[in-house]
């Protein structure tokens, strides 16, 4: 692996702000920039979390953060577009999400999960702001919803992609970005390299998704955004390229669809 301080890397999704890192957060911050992590987006899941992702994004001029609701959280009331966008209004803030369909888990009805998802979409719309879309055994749906929404008038992401090639096909033909998390680093996961080796170099982002999914070599513990390396040197490695043309493409990937 190339010296990883000639690198730099965008972690495009992480949860910098999850109580997983509130007894050692300065140290993670000092591996990111070890290993060559100059940038990455912290992304919501609720909007109690949001004072948190506002005071490290005006903390660190190298985190921005995102708005929005998960699809599994569970809230008395849904976010409206009006919503969505005033909480969104400060510098940091560069994308609307996570949301999106999860069948996964279930913990939030399917029509609950749709409607807050076009909600999303609607307000990135009137944003301008990209969507970071999770999508978990829900292909069909998301993709649905995404051409219904016309999710190319504002433009997304497929996060932490776990998905088959015509999935992909269909959010790339919308404009959107796919990115790829650590199980794309895990021995059994064939088939999501074969994906990955064909998404095309210009629409690829590359993420942890930590606390969660942390790659091999550190599978089954707690993820960081240093480990981000990793799934840039698996993504380089099917696509025949350097660590540093993937480190290269990637970073101006982020830059491109956060606006930075
Ligand atoms: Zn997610
Ligand atoms: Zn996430």
């Amino acid at each position: 692996m190339a010296n990883n301080r000639e690198l730099s890397l965008f972690d495009s999704h992480c949860h910098l702000d999850f109580e997983y890192f509130d007894d050692d957060r300065g140290e993670v911050f000092a591996r990111m920039q070890e290993e060559g992590v100059d940038r990455c987006v912290s992304v919501a899941v609720d909007f109690e979390h949001l004072p948190r992702l506002q005071a490290l994004a005006e903390q660190h001029d190298n985190v921005w953060f995102s708005v929005g609701i998960h699809p599994n959280h569970e809230v008395d009331e849904e976010p409206t577009v009006e919503q969505l966008c005033t909480l969104s209004d400060h510098p940091g803030c560069v994308a609307i999400g996570e949301t999106g369909m999860d069948f996964f888990r279930h913990r939030v009805d399917p029509a609950l999960q749709e409607r807050r998802f076009r909600t999303h979409i609607q307000a990135a719309q009137q944003l301008g702001k990209p969507v970071i879309v999770h999508n978990r055994d829900a292909d069909s749906e998301s993709i649905r919803i995404l051409t219904e929404e016309e999710i190319g008038k504002c433009g997304g992401i497929m996060h932490c992609f776990s998905a088959d090639w015509d999935t992909a096909k269909a959010a790339l033909d919308m404009g959107m970005y796919i990115s790829f998390s650590g199980n794309v680093t895990f021995k059994n996961n064939q088939q999501l390299r074969d994906v990955a080796a064909k998404v095309p170099e210009d629409r690829i982002l590359i993420e942890t998704d930590a606390p969660f999914l942390a790659p091999v070599p550190h599978r089954g513990r707690r993820n960081e955004p240093a480990y981000v390396k990793h799934v840039a040197q698996c993504i380089a490695d099917v696509k025949g390229l350097s660590i540093r043309e993937m480190a290269e493409t990637s970073t101006n990937n982020a830059l491109k669809v956060f606006g930075i």
